[in-house]
């Protein structure tokens, strides 16, 4: 009866479904049961534009009802991720190391190939621009949007809403915040007087390209919130809406040369210094700013570094990123609402499947962190700022949890 299992069996044995699957950037709160998921195999040809890819979680097999032949297993998901053979599916698999989704950072498409089928909108083209020209067109409306008359308004709206911007500003030593044109030219025009060329505009994710030729700002009537790159270099623009509310609340950039939403963040400070300094997690590019300004008001931006991916997923890569860069566990401050504490549950158990934990910050129901220090002030900080319990078991959440998850 003790008949030893063959290399795959064994395989099999050390790794569950769910693991590989967040390894792929894929992440399931679920332990049982199946889910359905945006399938990651090169085999699926496109994006997977609806859930296609089915995890059986009781038994470690998946199907994907676009590119499957049949039901496959742990050690198939890498031999396809990966194209390798099993043997160095194997290896791979007991390295630990992250896996390739193919269609990473390609989640805006369906939107924008839906809005372009309708007359409307080319996506940029990732080989056509260099990315050194993608920056200038990006710097070049950086200029534009932090001169006087938008900063201004961008630093008035920002205040409406309990932030001042020229705090992090004056710490930073650069703007941190732009305003649309509002009046005369459009950013479009300016640019083309610039000497960027309707390619250059498209490629860099600044307008739209009708099917009539036409093209018109991506960003209209919007406060512009910096992302940079890991340089320090501006990547791409997330834009608050401040014109007509029906439009959407924000937007972020789409995929470019230089940017992935995959990979880039919103980072308004450098990473925490301090040994009891923590990286905070938040949903909400003005979570983070708010964060950012009321932590430098207070004298203390070495405490804190509030990260966000302007929105509720992180990647794997994101999430490794966002975990390394401080000893401390990271701190999820995302919404005391439904939605939020549901991410809550989510990123816990993805950091799990990394081998790390993170805390939770205990704010009030209904608040988010932005509204929560506009109410609060400086000493709303220590909400975020949970006490680390000091030996936690591996794999063990060490938080105050918030109450309901
Ligand atoms: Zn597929």
């Amino acid at each position: 009866m003790n008949r030893r299992p063959s290399p795959i069996e064994a395989a099999r044995r050390r790794h569950r479904l769910a693991e590989v699957a967040a390894r792929t950037g894929i992440w399931i709160s679920a332990t049982a049961g199946s889910v359905t998921v945006r399938c990651p195999m090169p085999s699926h040809g496109h994006p997977d534009r609806t859930p296609s890819l089915r995890l059986f979680l009781d038994d470690d097999t998946w199907y994907c009802f676009g590119c499957s032949a049949r039901a496959a297993d742990v050690v198939q998901w890498v031999t396809q991720t990966e194209s390798v053979d099993w043997r160095q599916a194997i290896q791979i698999l007991d390295s630990g190391r992250l896996l390739s989704n193919a269609w990473a950072g390609t989640g805006d498409l369906p939107r924008l190939r839906r809005a372009g089928a309708k007359g409307g909108i080319d996506l940029p083209d990732l080989e056509r621009t260099p990315p050194a020209r993608i920056r200038e067109v990006l710097d070049s409306t950086w200029a534009h949007c932090t001169t006087c008359p938008l900063h201004t308004r961008a630093v008035a709206y920002l205040a409406g809403r309990g932030i001042d911007v020229t705090v992090l500003e004056s710490y930073t030593g650069r703007p941190e915040a732009g305003h649309t044109p509002h009046y005369g030219p459009t950013l479009a025009r300016r640019l083309l007087s610039d000497g960027f060329s309707a390619d250059q505009l498209i490629d860099a994710g600044l307008v739209h390209h009708h099917a009539d030729g036409r093209i018109t700002d991506f960003y209209a009537q919007r406060l512009l919130v910096p992302i940079r790159d890991q340089e320090g270099r501006l990547a791409g623009l997330v834009g608050r809406n401040t014109g007509d509310p029906r439009w959407p609340k924000y937007k972020n950039p789409p995929r470019t040369v230089v940017y992935d939403k995959s990979v880039d963040l919103y980072q308004p400070l450098p990473a925490a210094r301090h040994p009891r300094g923590r990286v905070i997690i938040v949903e909400g590019t003005l979570d983070a700013m708010a964060i950012a300004v009321t932590a430098v008001a207070a004298g203390r931006p070495e405490l804190v570094c509030p990260v966000t991916q302007s929105g509720r997923e992180l990647s794997a890569d994101q999430m490794r990123r966002v975990i390394s860069m401080h000893g401390l566990p990271p701190v999820l401050a995302f919404d005391a609402d439904e939605a939020g504490w549901d991410s809550t549950r989510r990123y816990r158990a993805a950091a799990r499947l990394l081998g790390a934990t993170v805390d939770v910050a205990m704010l009030p129901k209904g608040h988010d962190p932005a509204s929560w220090l506009a109410e609060q002030g400086p000493r709303g900080l220590s909400a975020l700022l949970p006490v680390p319990e000091p030996a936690s078991q591996p794999g063990q959440i060490s938080a105050p949890l918030v109450a309901g998850i």
